[in-house]
Order: structure tokens, then sequence, then C-alpha cells
């Protein structure tokens, strides 16, 4: 049997259920703030992932899907979402709609990743982006939206860690300090941070081998190197949390696994599962990268695939249950069968889950089957019934019956 790749998964009708509903959700959530959803192409040229993800990131280095088309360009699947998002921003023109412009997306991304619990190499993204204001109200308010949809999936265990990684001209004088620290021990790190050293030794700090790690204990911090803008900055965002009672932890450590990030970064990591469930941070120079006028945004994307895994082992017994029938109609003979039909139809017109039989069954396996679908009534019509017009209604939670007419609007008075 063909089985599927490698770190995909299926998403199967007895689960789908669940997934629809953070959706729902979490959709409900963004629209509330204001971000409207915008959809982009799966496949990207590759350039725009070099360019905007940047290329030295593990995801340009290590894990994208790129092939040649065959009209021989390059292309790869989109292993992220904001960079499609930015080209789309500047290839529509939205540079000139009001700013700030807020969107979501909920997308499948590929990554061709060491397939482990919570990684995986097609996965599912809820994410956000505010594209247009510098200002830390924008942090902000991403953050505590952020906040808000971890907080309504009801997963215990998670914080807030946040950062900053300053702006290219704090940066500066912090990677000569940061390329003096690990200089002395380059020969030790892994081949992949020997490569980022003269081009970007920030990006060793995100490295995920033991050894780089152990090295990197020690290293100088960001944060004692931030310039007046950026400290006030995150200063700023730092009090409002504050304020807010949205409780954080700083943590001088994230530096986030894509180039193009400024000042403020942050993540919602789960202590009990140990991966980080959303991440996000502020991106003020990749428009600009991608061609457009230099413009700040912000934007943060959040694991789907991770938060259903956690979602699923703290909500047994949630509000949430896969939808059951409102009423199974079995029936006898061609007549009755006909009237059934003429009902379901009717009924699910009004906007009712209906169930009849589509398998020939007897009336012994129809009754059966009703009962396996947890249908919450069950109706049974026989050529008597199909006479008198009129037949009985079962409460399949009470065992309760009642003689009714067969109308619909006498079904629906019966069974709400
Ligand atoms: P990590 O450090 O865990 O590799 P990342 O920095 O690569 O994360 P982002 O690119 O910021 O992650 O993606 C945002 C979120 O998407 C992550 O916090 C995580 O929840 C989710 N995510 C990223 N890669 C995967 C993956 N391979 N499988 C499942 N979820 C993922
Ligand atoms: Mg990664």
């Amino acid at each position: 049997m063909i089985q599927k790749p490698k770190g995909t998964k299926d998403i199967l009708p007895g689960n789908s259920y669940k997934w629809a509903y953070v959706e729902e959700k979490a959709k409900e959530i963004l629209e509330n703030y204001g971000f409207k959803e915008i959809r982009v192409p799966v496949f990207e040229q590759t350039e725009l992932f070099e360019r905007g993800v940047g290329d030295t990131t593990d995801v340009v280095q290590k894990e994208m899907y790129t092939f040649l088309d065959k009209g021989e360009r390059s292309i790869t699947l989109r292993p992220e979402g904001t960079a499609g998002v930015v080209r789309a921003y500047l290839e529509n023109g939205m540079a000139s709609l009001p700013s700030p412009i807020k969107m979501w997306y909920m997308m499948p991304m590929y990554r061709y990743e060491n397939v482990q619990k919570g990684r995986y190499r097609e996965f599912r993204q809820i994410g956000a982006e505010i594209i247009g204001s510098a200002s830390y109200k924008a942090d902000v308010e991403l953050i505590v939206m952020a906040d808000q949809m971890i907080k309504k999936f009801n997963i215990p265990g998670v914080t807030l860690n946040i950062n900053s990684i300053g702006c290219p001209v704090c940066r500066a004088k912090y990677q000569e300090a940061l390329k003096a620290f690990i200089g002395k021990n380059l020969e030790q790190y892994c081949d992949t941070c020997k490569t980022r050293f003269e081009k970007n030794p920030m990006r060793i700090l995100d490295c995920k081998e033991k050894k780089c790690k152990e090295l990197n204990q020690g290293a100088p911090v960001i944060l004692d190197y931030l310039c007046e803008e950026c400290s006030t900055h995150f200063e700023n965002v730092k009090k409002s949390l504050e304020t807010l009672n949205i409780p954080y932890k700083i943590d001088s450590g994230i530096v986030r696994g894509l180039d193009y990030y400024t000042k403020t970064v942050f993540e919602f990591v789960s202590e009990t599962e140990g991966y980080t469930v959303l991440g996000g941070g502020r991106y003020d120079e990749l428009v600009e990268e991608l061609g457009g006028q230099k413009t700040p945004a912000i934007g943060f994307a959040m694991g789907e695939d991770r938060l259903i895994d956690i979602f699923e082992k703290y909500n047994k017994s949630e509000e949430i249950e896969p939808k059951v029938p409102d009423l199974y109609i079995a029936s006898i003979g061609n007549i009755a069968e006909e009237t059934a039909i003429n009902l379901a139809l009717g009924l699910r017109k009004q906007g009712l889950y209906i169930e009849t039989d589509i398998c020939e069954r007897s009336m012994k396996a129809s009754l059966k089957y009703a009962d396996k679908t947890n249908s919450k009534y069950l109706l049974v019509i026989g050529e008597d019934e199909v006479n008198t017009q009129n037949a009985k209604i079962k409460d399949m939670k009470t065992g309760e019956e009642k003689e009714i007419k067969l109308d619909v609007d006498e079904i629906i008075k019966n069974i709400k």
C-alpha cells in the first residue's frame, strides 16, 4: 500500500472537528482585532525566501522544498507565511491603502525537517501581520491578541518570553562583541555555525546542536547593546504588558529562526511539551528588503499542529464534540422510502442534520446503524405511517416516544 510522505499527517473525519473548532475560535479573535484574511500561493519563486527569510537561516540552508519546474524556474513550497504576505502586499499596491494593514492567514507550510514530536514536514500555521506601524502599541496589540488565543484554547503551562534584538544600528556593535566571544572557540562549533560566523553571527545563538548550545553559554546579550530608540521601545512594550496584567519573562536567548526580525521578538512556550507554540516579532527591514519603501511591521505565527496536540491532551471532555444527527429516518417499503427522502430533504433545507439509509439495509440493520450514529431522535416510517400520515418519533436518550404528524414543521417542533 502507498503510504503518506514522512512528516505529513491525515486529518481524519473523527478528528477534523477539533481543527475546525480551533480555526473558528482563532478567526473570531483575529477578526475582532480587525485582521482580514489573506491567502497566498503554496509555492513561490525560491528567491523570495532566500531574500525574505535570509540565506543564513536553518529554513533556507536546510529545510526548503525547492525544485525546478518544467520551465526551469526555481520554485519553493512556502516554509512560512510572512515573506509571501509581504510580497503580495507589495505586488498588489497595498502600500497605498490606509495603514496599518492587518492581515491573518491559516495555511499549511513545508519544511524538510528532522521529524519528531511537534516537528513535521507539512504543518499548519495560523498567523497575523500588522504592516505599517512602528509604534510599540502594535507590538502590544499583537502580543495581547496572541495571549488571548492561547488562553481561549485552555492549554496550561504556557509562558510568554520576550526579548529585543535591536535594529541594524545597535546590532552592529553587538555583533562585534559576539564575534569576539564566539571567535575564541570557533573551531569547536558545528560546520553550519562556522559558515555563519562572518555573515550573521547572531544565527549561531539559534543553533540547535548540543555542543554549540554549550559553547554559547555566557555569550554577550543584545539587551546590553540596545540603542536609545530600541531600548525605549522595549521598555514601553514591557510597561504596557504589565499594565494589562500579561505575565512575561525576558529571555535574552531568543533570536528567532528567521533573519528578518528586529526589535521585539516573542515566543509562547509550552513548558509541559518543551516547545514553542507561537512565535513572532517585529520585522522593520523586510518590506524594504523585498523591494518596497521602508515600512515597519510585526507579526506572529502559531503552530496549529502543536496547539492541537496540546489541546487534545488537556481538553478530553471539552465542550466541543463532533456533530451528531438531529434525526435518523428509517423506512420500510418503497412508498415509505419516498416519504423518508422527501422529509429528509425538507428538514435539511431547514438546516437540520438528518441521516437516512443509503445502503438499502434491512429495518433491523438500519436501527442498529441509527444507534451507532448517536442520532438524537429516530423516526420509523412504514406503509401504515404513510397512510395515516402519523408516526412515532423517539427520543434516543430518554427512550420516550411520541406520536406526531409526518410534516416538516411538526417534526422540527418535536426535536428542538
Ligand atoms: P523552532 O525553533 O521550533 O524550529 P521556528 O523558529 O522554526 O521554530 P517559526 O518559523 O517561527 O518557528 O514558526 C512559528 C511556529 O510554527 C513555531 O513556534 C511552531 O509552533 C510552528 N512550527 C515551526 N516549524 C514547525 C514544524 N516543523 N512542525 C510543526 N510546527 C512547526
Ligand atoms: Mg525551525
